[in-house]
């Protein structure tokens, strides 16, 4: 009762509040728009597509440089986009073009505030407090993608309260109401989290933990383990690398997950593998669900309880390139266009993610389009000469086949030239020439011949600086 109490009046005043004083408005009239549209008929989603469409490209046009720019050259004018698929003659806009010209992708009035934001020297993303009274109120933000080159892209708060209308959507699709706990592995240290009063500030008004998520040492997982049994989070949320290592620990340790186990558990940031997927489900035993997103563009799509990605197409206009590798499966390159007329806008923004919108509709009876196939990163897909597509799912499959139990402590797939695929093992307690045998029979009937498989023993496999240990890694792309 108490705490059902607690989440209310978190949930609907405090949060939406104190939200507001960061210029991240009308989270809560948003939400319950969503709740409402995910039902609406996909033709009146596709008109309240095209109408947002036609005022984005006017708005473009004119107010910022470098879209003028970019339809100029391409002989578009804003008229000429009379429907969605009009935009198909407009040139993708990659990540080089935002490392190259981000000023220029600011709506013109906004320019000197952006330039403003880069001097004041915040930490990026950092949320900028009694922002609506402020003269310069841009929130500076960068990603660094999988290549390592950070982009930087700048908002006024908008973005991010559409993305918790968004989170506050999925929450409710398990039945987690606003207010209620949750417990975030983010993008911060221990040291950070010590020391600061953002977090304290979270954990009062919104209900919300904050614990490490990137380079988590055992020690670090201890920290979040004791934090959660005190804290009791009805949803956890993190880097699907920070969660699945939560989980290994807790596994490993031997300690009880009982006393953390949330509701729901909401991974993001990069595709959950069915293997990781499976150990969270197994050591939490709850439900698991993945948002799709780039700090970039904002959440794109997330995972309703019958296991279907559905996009946000309330804001966003979601595009597939039929990609030439990949037309038997009839998948391509994501492209994204923020719908709502935001300071900086993307249009046709390449994501360098491979999937495929579905012909047909979730069973649950929300009509958002549905994503499928979300195989992960273009570069850690794998196209045989042969045209065979090979997706980081394979491998999970192949290495977490429980035939395999105890005989491979860690796996890195390396793609090179010529159709040959390195394997690098740490051999487990088990491991013996007849497992090798049988993997590469394996690959061979899969790949029948095409694929020349070599066999690598390492006594271990390094993460990269973010942490983060990459499970395929293309050398035929660099
Ligand atoms: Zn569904």
């Amino acid at each position: 009762m108490i705490k059902r109490f607690e989440e209310m009046v978190i949930g609907n005043v405090m949060f939406p509040a104190t939200s507001a004083l960061y210029n991240r408005k009308r989270i809560l009239p948003l939400y319950r728009q969503f709740k409402a549209s995910e039902f609406y008929p996909p033709e009146r989603l596709e008109e309240m597509q095209l109408e947002k469409l036609r005022k984005l490209v006017c708005y473009a046009y004119h107010q910022i440089p470098f879209y003028k720019k970019h339809f100029d050259e391409a002989g578009i004018q804003p008229g000429d986009i009379r429907n969605t698929s009009d935009l198909k003659n407009l040139p993708a806009v990659t990540r080089q073009d935002v490392i190259d010209h981000h000023h220029d992708m600011v709506d013109n009035r906004f320019r000197s505030s952006a330039l403003r934001a880069d001097a004041a020297g915040r930490a990026a993303g950092a949320p900028i407090l009694l922002a609506p009274l402020r003269k310069d109120r841009l929130v500076r933000n960068t990603s660094s993608g999988s290549t390592g080159a950070p982009t930087t892209f700048y908002e006024d708060g908008a973005r991010t309260a559409m993305n918790w209308a968004h989170e506050l959507r999925l929450r409710n699709w398990y039945g987690i109401p606003p207010g209620a706990r949750e417990a975030r592995m983010a993008r911060v240290s221990v040291e950070y989290l010590k020391n600061s009063k953002d977090v304290l500030m979270r954990r009062l008004l919104w209900n919300q933990l904050a614990l490490p998520g990137v380079n988590l040492g055992e020690e670090d997982f201890s920290i979040c383990y004791e934090s959660l049994e005190k804290f009791r989070p009805r949803v956890l949320w993190g880097f699907t690398s920070a969660l699945t290592g939560l989980a290994a620990y807790i596994r490993e340790a031997g300690l009880d997950a009982e006393v953390v186990r949330p509701e729901l558990i909401i991974t993001w940031a990069a595709p959950m593998y069915e293997h990781e997927e499976r150990i969270l489900k197994e050591v939490f035993e709850c439900h698991v669900t993945n948002i799709y997103g780039a700090r970039e563009v904002g959440h794109i799509a997330a995972r309703c309880p019958d296991e279907t990605l559905h996009i946000n197409e309330e804001n966003l206009l979601l595009e597939v390139e039929p990609g030439e590798d990949l037309k038997e499966n009839g998948g391509g390159e994501i492209l994204v266009t923020t719908l709502d007329t935001t300071i900086m806008p993307f249009i046709r923004y390449r994501m360098g993610d491979i999937g495929k919108v579905s012909p047909s509709r979730c069973s649950c009876g929300r009509s958002l389009a549905v994503l499928e196939d979300l195989l992960g990163r273009t570069g850690e897909i794998f196209v045989t000469q042969s045209g065979r597509m090979i997706s980081p799912n394979f491998w999970c499959r192949t290495f977490m086949n429980p035939d395999l139990g105890g005989k491979i402590e860690r796996f890195q797939v390396v793609y090179r030239p010529e159709d040959t695929i390195l394997i690098r093992i740490v051999k487990g307690t088990g491991f013996t020439k007849e497992t090798e045998e049988g993997l590469r029979r394996h690959l061979q009937n899969n790949f029948k011949g095409s694929v020349t498989p070599l066999f690598e023993y390492r006594d271990e496999i390094q993460a990269r600086i973010s942490g983060k240990y990459e499970m395929v890694v293309n050398e035929t792309q660099s």
